[in-house]
């Protein structure tokens, strides 16, 4: 798996829909990957942040995320309606 597949299916993996021969091969890469594991963790991070965003979905994104994370915690607010 490279690190291109590895972040597709990272989504799929957090939502346990990924099929297992491809979770294998996903968690193989977390073992060889250091990279991949701090993005996995910062992707995480930025889904406990959106989270908290949308328990107050008319509440202002906050002013300081980053970019990144302002798009993550609007595509979830798209996804949650
Ligand atoms: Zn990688």
């Amino acid at each position: 798996m490279t690190c291109r597949e590895f972040i597709d299916f990272l989504e799929a993996y957090r939502s346990r829909e990924l099929p297992a021969p491809q979770a294998v091969e996903f968690e193989r890469h977390m073992g060889l990957c250091p990279s991949c594991v701090s993005y996995l963790r910062s992707y995480e991070e930025t889904i406990r942040l959106g989270r908290k965003a949308l328990c107050d979905p008319e509440g202002p994104v906050p002013q300081d995320a980053p970019e990144e994370l302002i798009r993550a915690i609007l595509a979830a607010r798209k996804k949650a309606q």
